[in-house]
């Protein structure tokens, strides 16, 4: 192969490898993926086990398998929607195959008599099982066809790069895998007893059966490391057996210590730098507080107290506020904000999600207007000629405060002064992305000030490593008011009850979200499971009147969503976990969450904070599959017990470890490849000791890790920040 002779094909960008052109390399820039090497640190989320096929008598809702069968019988019904449906037997059982988009030829393709291979999800389908688009393989009557033996690998990928084009990338690049150059002391392989990094790459890719078992487990090794509940019985003989703890430990191990040394270098180039002093008082806030209907809590006002000093210096401020879901945020982000418009400086303000934004937006202008504070809103969603006048604006200092998501942060938006930067919610937001926006505010010499919120309760000692570069901030205390949250776990078997009870809240005139989760490998597949279940309560519920809100939806589409449940006009809002951060609508107070098993704690906690908001009562109900494992029901019960947030991260915390999925984008953790700052927290003192030495006797190999571990998704890098 020619490709192999070039000594540096890893760090060669990716359009290097056989069939990525520019499209495909726009794609992988959306997952940070830049050049060849990084495909290989692209770890899977979770595994899918293709290797044998079940008999249809034997599903269970939840299980993500692989059936064989014949269509027995297929038809188009209308149910509110036009969709195709396919009864799929194998002489044990008979599953239906459901379409809500389907072309003629397979309408024509997918008939009676025809012999299929489907892999998906099982679902519950009034007394039936389905899965919804399963993926089809036609099979031939008298041919064989193969099935794995080994796991398959689901990555997170981006809207249009499919699984399988993902993969066969990574295999592209897992030739040159041997390349890899090792950056950790041989000091500190030998004493963690760390495979060759280029086998535990590999194996993570590409697990083959019984990896060598010989190296010594951890205590913590028990921890099955990448098998999630989707391979439904671990113990069957003759399957493949894994654990692959032993490979997946040197890569967390790594990318726990690229993120030290970012976080190290952080705080150091900090130091360094100057901030605009703000003295002025903040004659706004003082203007505010007398039109607000509440008066701040005691921790908001203490909070704002501290940030008011940061921002009196000549350093940047740089601090973490954390407070529960509830907890009354945004007050305290609006008034640092008027701190800095007092004295003459813009604001910007960042939220992960267009929702979130256009939140945002609307309460600032109410908020704001009244004080002749001019707030811009700028959307990804805008075209180059509605963005321009606001941009404009931005750049002339007719407007203030900027809200918006990362594209805030674009090229074409300036600022004339820009003082503060505020992020929202901020877990979504990994330490360099934070770096790297603070350096895109710079001006002249002087850096904005930067105030990070979040509503992850994670323990202090956690947070200064997580977020070491930050001050830290907690609102302690929730605004007074509030009727507790009563949360119930059901079983799936009893959604009638619970479609009766969302029936009889919106008679009362209250508002309901139900939410539906999925392991997130794929948008799309969340996507539809939403869609899914929309269309069967639309059905179950003709008299309420339902929306949909996911992903897939353009920002104009969820913002009309989003307002008319706002305005009541929507009183069912059957959602995916797009609404898990920072909506609030007080009027909500029935939530019902799908799956809630697969889901974590602080998941859970964070989706339920959406209830609770108003002075009515508020209940969760936490629908789950029978039977729980054990975990799940300690979750589940945690969940039924409390609703303070340390104590559900500290349960949370208890719980982690055996079975979790290898990825750590479900539990609202920092953004971390395959560490989990709680899970593996027990490593840091390591993984302190080693960063000293390295920055000690391996200096040229900081830059190297930081960039292997943390290229961000719109493809800022550490290393861009640093050398400028
Ligand atoms: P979060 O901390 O989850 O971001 P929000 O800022 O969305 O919370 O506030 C939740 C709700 O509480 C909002 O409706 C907000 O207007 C209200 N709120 C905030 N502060 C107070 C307060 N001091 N007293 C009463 N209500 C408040
Ligand atoms: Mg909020």
């Amino acid at each position: 192969m020619t490709e192999a002779a070039e000594p540096d094909f890893l760090q060669q960008p990716v359009t290097a490898l056989r069939g990525v052109g520019d499209a495909v390399a726009e794609k992988l820039v959306r997952l940070g993926i830049l050049r060849v090497a990084d495909l290989l640190f692209h770890l899977p989320l979770r595994y899918q086990d293709r290797t044998r096929i079940y008999p249809i008598a034997s599903l269970k809702v939840g299980q993500e398998v692989l059936v064989e069968g014949e269509i027995e019988y297929a038809e188009v019904v209308q149910r509110g929607r036009t969709m195709l449906l396919c009864y799929l037997n194998d002489g044990s059982g008979t599953l239906i195959l459901r379409f809500f988009h389907f072309t003629s030829a397979q309408k024509y393709s997918l008939r009676k008599g025809v012999l299929l291979r489907c892999f998906g999800e099982v679902r519950q389908s009034g007394m039936k099982l389905e899965m919804a688009h399963p993926e089809c393989h036609y099979l031939k009557a008298d041919e064989h066809e193969p099935i794995a033996n080994t796991l398959t690998p689901t990555y997170p990928t981006t809207e249009g790069l499919q699984q399988r084009s993902l993969r066969r990338l990574i295999d592209l690049a897992l030739e040159h895998v041997e390349e890899l150059p090792d950056l950790l002391p041989e000091s500190v392989v030998k004493q963690h007893r760390f495979p060759p990094l280029a086998q535990c790459v590999r194996m993570l890719h590409t697990p083959q059966g019984n990896p060598s078992p010989t190296l010594p487990l951890s205590r913590e090794g028990v921890r099955d490391a990448a098998l999630s509940s989707s391979s439904p019985d671990k113990g069957r003989p003759g399957g493949v057996s894994f654990n692959l703890e032993i490979f997946s430990r040197r890569l967390i191990f790594e990318e726990l210590l690229a993120h030290q040394l970012g976080v190290q270098q952080a705080r150091h180039e900090l130091k360094q730098v100057q901030a605009h002093t703000m003295p002025e008082t903040n004659h706004y806030w003082q203007q505010l507080l007398r039109t607000l209907p509440f008066a701040p809590t005691d921790a908001q006002n203490r909070v704002i107290a501290e940030i008011t000093t940061d921002l009196q210096q000549t350093v940047p401020m740089n601090r973490l506020v954390q407070g529960d879901v509830g907890s009354g945020k945004t007050l305290v982000a609006v008034a640092a904000a008027l701190h800095a418009i007092a004295n003459g400086f813009q604001v910007a303000l960042m939220a992960p999600t267009e929702l979130l934004a256009e939140q945002h937006y609307q309460n600032l202008v109410r908020w704001l207007e009244p004080l002749g504070v001019e707030t811009v809103y700028i959307s990804g969603n805008q075209t180059p000629r509605q963005r321009r006048r606001k941009v404009e604006n931005l750049l002339l200092g007719i407007g203030h405060i900027a809200v918006g998501t990362h594209a805030l942060f674009q090229r074409t938006v300036e600022f004339l002064q820009l003082g503060l930067i505020i992020i929202d919610e901020q877990h979504r937001f990994g330490v360099h992305q934070r770096m790297a926006l603070r350096e895109k505010g710079k001006q002249g010499d002087h850096y904005p000030h930067q105030l990070v919120m979040t509503a992850t309760p994670i323990p202090r000692t956690l947070a200064m490593t997580a977020y070491g570069d930050l001050d830290y901030s907690v609102i302690d205390e929730l605004p007074p008011g509030r009727t507790p949250i009563t949360t119930v776990a059901l079983n799936n078997e009893r959604r009638d009850e619970v479609i009766e009870r969302i029936s009889a809240a919106c008679r009362e005139g209250r508002q309901v979200y139900w939410v539906c989760t999925l392991i997130e490998e794929s948008e799309a597949l969340q996507c539809e499971a939403a869609e899914v279940t929309a269309a069967m309560l639309h059905e179950r519920l003709p008299h309420v009147a339902v929306g949909l809100v996911h992903g897939r939806l353009h920002g104009s589409e969820k913002e009309s969503i989003m307002r008319q449940f706002k305005l009541g006009e929507i009183q069912l809002l059957v959602a995916t976990t797009v609404i898990e951060v920072g909506v609030d609508v007080p009027n909500a107070s029935l939530m019902v969450i799908e799956n809630a098993e697969r889901m974590g704690l602080s998941q859970l906690h964070q989706l339920r904070g959406r209830v609770g908001r108003g002075s009515v009562a508020s209940s969760c109900v936490l629908l789950y599959q029978h039977p729980l494992g054990k975990t799940a029901r300690k979750r589940l019960d945690a969940m039924r017990t409390t609703t303070d947030g340390f104590m559900i991260a500290d349960i949370d915390l208890e719980l982690r470890g055996p079975g979790e999925v290898l990825g750590t984008r479900q539990t609202g953790d920092v953004r971390l490849r395959i560490a989990s700052l709680l899970r593996d927290q027990h490593l840091l003192p390591a993984v302190q000791t080693a960063a000293r030495e390295v920055v000690a006797h391996y200096p040229e190999r900081v830059e190297a890790l930081t960039q292997r571990w943390l290229q961000q998704p719109d493809g800022e890098t550490a290393t861009q920040f640093f050398q400028s």
